[in-house]
């Protein structure tokens, strides 16, 4: 054996890489020649795939491959010298693709900046300093002696490197940097080094619920656990943050927080940059590319203390992460609903596991999942149970709407509800989770409605501007004046939407300012800082909105809220219907009563006697155990996993026949099932036929194996390229 190894030259190391195709699984490459030796796991190479050039990430350097020596191919360049991913980064993406079963040569890109994905090199950070060679530092004081400003500089250095920009501007010339530069005194460096993090100003003093939060956060600073912030709207979540970000900057660590994206508003900014004096940067879709290769750079490099975030921050590299916050743990714009599907709460708490430092979820209304694991201790459970400064809780009443005539969805106890609160001078907000004016258009004679010709969903009815939209595919057309079919004139718009509302409300309260609040009214970001500057005044005003109004957002000066239709989601066939709802109408019930004035919040139903409408009186929790249990019974998260395989089509029969082929072909073991296929709960949406196999199991364990099952069959199935499919594990929504 040894023989052997005499004659053959030294084995070559070969290149473990993933690249970015569907295909779940690596490709070995032997180094390129240009580039050998030096290459670490995380940098990025330039490698042959198919016929194309591609880039690949080395996720490790073996000595062996399972395809013969003969048949590697060589990289063609090594883009990287140090690795660009960081090694929790790169083990964070590893787990994700694994645990979410997903190509991880499609999930490595999440950890790059935009440039970077492009095959650039990373963005320079614009602060370059100047350092002392070795040579530098062995040089005696005071010389060189015939150049004083070149020694002044030189022991100016000795202290350690100094901003290029700060030596300018205290009088050292480009000319006698360059000539130390010469005699390799100094050097070029990248500042590392930053300013002591502070925070600026006292903070609130905080209350005893508060502080006991902080506490136990702050306590395992450098240690994994996850804790559930559970407090009421208004309740000073953010001060907690706030406090315990102050604390992880104390020890010179980063903070992530991660935000829904419509909760990431300037003046959340602005409350985390008023507080520190540290570099606070956000991440978001607003940002152009190069801010973000900018903003990347800086977390990367640790020059940026807090890094706000949407979803896919939480894959933004940190050079030494203390804390992590996701606040509104329980919105679904953490589960990211098509390419790669993940949640990012759950990755959030796995890379808190990583980096060995607490997470923090904080919500108003938790998931049920999440209040699961802190009932099983799992999570650490902290309530802030009254509303902080001067806020109190509004009450919660239903109106029974059943048998009553209604105008424009609106009763007349709710009318007489809104015209006093509308003349003590008190704002009123009214919520309507549908836009448009009508949901479709119907013809009086012969029953024909406003179908889309793409989907399996009726055209809304818009007036301002007037137009069919569709809201699943975006198809727009004009608005008939004639029923296509028999030529009636007599065509009705039915189903209540906000243009509707808006239009009824501003004639009936005339004497007060009405505004409607959608995605149609509100498209700039810059749109509801205006609003709420405009509300700032507390003078009257009427405002009526879809579930924009449900987020983040505070109102002080609303005493009333209005919910016209809770009925829609009580029956939703999707198995978080009623988690949604309860979320939804407390979160609603949120925006209210701030300021002092106690609010009220009206929620017109047809079924009060539902048991979560009983529950609306009663504190968000008190509901939950009920629902746990129902899950419980029905084998649904959190009791039990839950996956979907999702397949897309341009053949209805196509994607039915491929689902079942798989489907066939595994065998679900005792205590899993594979349900289907079935077709979505919209089976044809923008010309594509959508159909989906169900599978759940008692164990994670015993559904990954499953799921991998099916994704082996599916891999190695024949079908047409007009077909796609997909993974989706712990899906937010099963329909
Ligand atoms: P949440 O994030 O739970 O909605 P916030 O942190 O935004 O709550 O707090 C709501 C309001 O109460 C804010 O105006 C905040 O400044 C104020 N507040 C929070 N904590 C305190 C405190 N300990 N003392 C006084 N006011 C507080
Ligand atoms: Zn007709
Ligand atoms: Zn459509």
């Amino acid at each position: 054996m040894s023989q052997n190894k005499a004659k053959t030259p030294v084995e070559p190391a070969i290149w473990r890489c993933a690249v970015s195709s569907p295909l779940r699984r690596t490709f070995d490459y032997l180094p390129s020649e240009v580039c050998h030796g030096a290459a670490k796991p995380g940098a990025r190479v330039i490698v042959p795939f198919g016929n194309r050039s591609v880039t690949a990430v080395i996720l490790s350097i073996t000595a062996e491959s399972s395809v013969e020596p003969e048949k590697l191919k060589a990289a063609t360049a090594l883009l990287d010298e140090q690795p660009l991913y960081t090694d929790t980064q790169r083990a964070l993406l590893s787990w994700a693709a694994d645990y979410y079963q997903h190509p991880l040569g499609e999930v490595l890109p999440l950890g790059l900046s935009p440039r970077e994905r492009r095959g650039q090199t990373e963005r320079a950070l614009t602060e370059t300093g100047v350092r002392l060679t070795a040579r530098g530092q062995g040089l005696p004081d005071s010389a060189p002696h015939r150049a004083p400003k070149q020694a002044a500089l030189i022991s100016r250095l000795r202290s350690g490197p100094l901003p290029l920009a700060e030596l300018k501007a205290d009088g050292f010339s480009p000319a006698v940097i360059r000539a130390l530069k010469d005699h390799a005194l100094v050097e070029d460096c990248e500042l590392a080094t930053k300013a002591a993090w502070k925070t600026r100003f006292p903070p609130l003093r905080a209350n005893a619920e508060q502080q006991s939060a902080i506490d136990q956060i702050v306590a395992g600073a450098e240690t994994f656990s996850v804790h559930l912030l559970y407090g009421v709207t208004g309740s000073g979540k953010t001060e907690v943050y706030l406090q315990s970000v102050a604390d992880c900057l104390s020890r010179s660590r980063q903070a992530l927080v991660l935000l829904p994206e419509i909760a990431l508003t300037p003046q959340t900014l602005a409350r985390f940059e008023s507080r520190f004096e540290a570099p606070v940067i956000a991440l978001h879709s607003g940002m152009g590319d190069a801010e973000r290769d900018r903003a990347w750079a800086a977390a990367r490099r640790g020059h940026a203390a807090v890094i706000l975030g949407t979803r896919s921050s939480v894959f933004v590299p940190l050079l030494n992460p203390g804390l992590i916050i996701v606040d509104e743990e329980h919105d679904a714009a953490y589960a990211q609903q098509d390419g790669f599907r993940y949640s990012a709460r759950d990755v959030a708490i796995k890379r808190a596991q990583l980096e060995h430092c607490p997470v923090v979820l904080g919500s108003a209304t938790p998931s049920l999942e999440s209040w699961h694991n802190a009932e099983l201790g799992r999570f650490q459970r902290h309530s802030l149970t009254q509303r902080a400064g001067a806020g109190t809780l509004p009450a919660l009443r239903q109106i029974d709407i059943s048998g009553l005539e209604l105008s424009a969805g609106l009763s007349p106890e709710l009318l007489n509800n809104i015209e006093t609160a509308l003349e003590q001078r008190h704002q009123v907000l009214v919520f309507l989770n549908r836009r448009g004016f009508a949901n479709a258009l119907l013809c009086h004679d012969c029953g024909w409605s406003s179908d889309c010709a793409d989907c399996d969903a009726r055209m809304t009815l818009h007036k301002t501007p007037p137009g069919l939209h569709c809201h699943h595919c975006g198809r727009r057309s004009a608005v008939p004046r004639q029923c296509p079919r028999c030529q009636s004139r007599r065509l009705i718009g039915t189903g209540i939407g906000t243009q509707q509302t808006e239009t009824f409300l501003a004639e009936r309260f005339n004497d007060f300012p009405v505004i409607r609040i959608d995605s149609d009214t509100m498209t700039s970001r810059q749109s509801m800082p205006d609003l709420i500057e405009q509300l700032g005044n507390g003078d009257p005003v009427l405002m009526i909105g879809t579930q924009m109004l449900s987020k983040g957002h505070h109102f002080p000066h609303v005493t009333l809220v209005a919910v016209i239709d809770a009925d829609g989601l009580l029956f939703s066939p999707d198995f978080r219907g009623e988690e949604r709802l309860l979320q939804l109408l407390t979160q609603v019930g949120g925006r209210a009563g701030r300021d002092g004035t106690p609010g009220e919040v009206l929620i017109q139903t047809r079924h009060p006697d539902h048991p979560l409408m009983k529950h609306l009186d009663k504190p968000y929790h008190t509901a939950l155990p009920a629902l746990l249990s129902q899950r419980s019974q029905a084998g649904l998260p959190p009791h039990g996993a839950l996956a979907v395989i999702r397949c897309d089509s341009q053949d209805r029969q196509e994607g039915l026949g491929f689902l079942s082929r798989i489907r066939n072909g595994v065998t679900a073991p005792r205590g899993a099932q594979i349900i289907g296929p079935l077709s979505a709960a919209m089976a044809r949406r923008k010309n594509r036929y959508r159909s989906q196999l169900v599978v759940s199991a008692a164990s994670r364990s015993m559904l990954a194996k499953v799921v991998a099952d099916l994704i082996a069959l599916a891999e190695a199935a024949r079908h047409s390229h007009r077909l796609s499919w997909s993974v989706d594990i712990d899906p937010y929504e099963s329909l």
